[in-house]
């Protein structure tokens, strides 16, 4: 991961070295939270990037772990925060990703027993997936409850609703080893307002996987899974011509390099470059994964070499 110039790692970039990394890479993959938008705010100058990278006739994906809404309810986001030709199609989000590996890849027979929220169940019945009805009264317990006899496969998203009688279901379905053990993605915790956070879906993977002694597979970032969706569906994708670009380097900068693209990070998200240079510093080779070659301040910064790029074609 040398970078299209050749310097590595951290290096932050500005006006004619954007502009140059704009000309040389032809698909744009981008992490949405803490990148282009902060919950229900878009970051400053984000939307007008987006957009001109599509009227440049670029390539421009989304790459998310946020499994807790279906594609087409991140279609009318895009559309709410002022990103108006985002289409469904250049969404993958781990909760969609999964759909596919349970469909395609291991073809799953019987039901899922998912931990998650609405917006992953409705991912995997659009996919024809039969997910375990919840369906327990309010008083049942592990003692007591129904379990289903056909489940293949447990997945594991953000779940607000988490109880622990959905936790000893899980683990009790774990116990068949012919049962698939899921992740959408290894996310610890997502930063909320005011300093507090919210624990990830890697949190509640982690208690499963204490449970049942087992490892879970991970669909989302830094997996390569997410990759391999896009370039499934994209005709001719090069790594050579990918920039990643994400807030996030345990899962971004990580999941571009497990993939051979270059990558970026934008510091208005989770990381600071100081982490990343203490990555880069590290005596432990496999933590150079985690640098970025190129660091923004913001993806804004993107935007005086467009200005620049419409200049020179006037
Ligand atoms: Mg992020």
């Amino acid at each position: 991961m040398a970078g299209a110039f050749g310097f590595k790692g951290c290096q932050k970039i500005r006006g004619p070295q954007i502009r140059n990394l704009l000309e040389a890479k032809d698909f744009f993959l981008f992490d949405c939270d803490g990148v282009i938008w902060h919950g229900e705010k878009a970051i400053s100058g984000a939307a007008k990037v987006v957009n001109s990278l599509i009227r440049h006739g670029k390539n421009v994906v989304f790459v998310t772990n946020n499994c807790t809404r279906p594609r087409e309810n991140y279609v009318h986001k895009f559309y709410r925060l002022g990103f108006t030709d985002v289409m469904l199609e250049q969404i993958f989000s781990s909760s969609y990703c999964s759909a596919l590996y349970l469909r395609d890849v291991v073809k799953v027979r019987g039901q899922v027993f998912v931990i998650g929220c609405d917006g992953l169940r409705r991912e995997l019945q659009e996919a024809d997936i039969p997910c375990v009805e919840e369906a327990d009264d309010p008083d049942a317990t592990i003692y007591d409850c129904a379990l289903a006899p056909d489940v293949k496969a447990v997945l594991v998203g953000h779940d607000d609703k988490l109880t622990f009688l959905k936790l000893a279901k899980a683990s009790c379905y774990l116990r068949d080893p012919d049962c698939l053990f899921l992740a959408t993605d290894n996310d610890p915790w997502h930063p909320l307002s005011g300093g507090r956070i919210l624990p990830g879906s890697g949190s509640l993977t982690a208690a499963l996987e204490v449970a049942s002694g087992r490892k879970a597979t991970v669909i989302g970032k830094p997996s390569r899974f997410m990759f391999e969706c896009i370039s499934s569906q994209f005709r001719g994708v090069d790594p050579a011509q990918c920039l990643m670009v994400g807030d996030r380097l345990e899962t971004d900068m990580l999941f571009g390099s497990n993939c051979g693209l270059d990558t970026m990070l934008t510091l208005t998200g989770v990381s600071q470059i100081e982490e990343a240079q203490e990555y880069r510093n590290s005596e432990l080779t496999t933590n150079h994964s985690l640098v970025p070659d190129y660091v923004v301040d913001t993806i804004a910064d993107f935007l005086p070499a467009f200005e620049e790029l419409d200049e020179q074609s006037n």
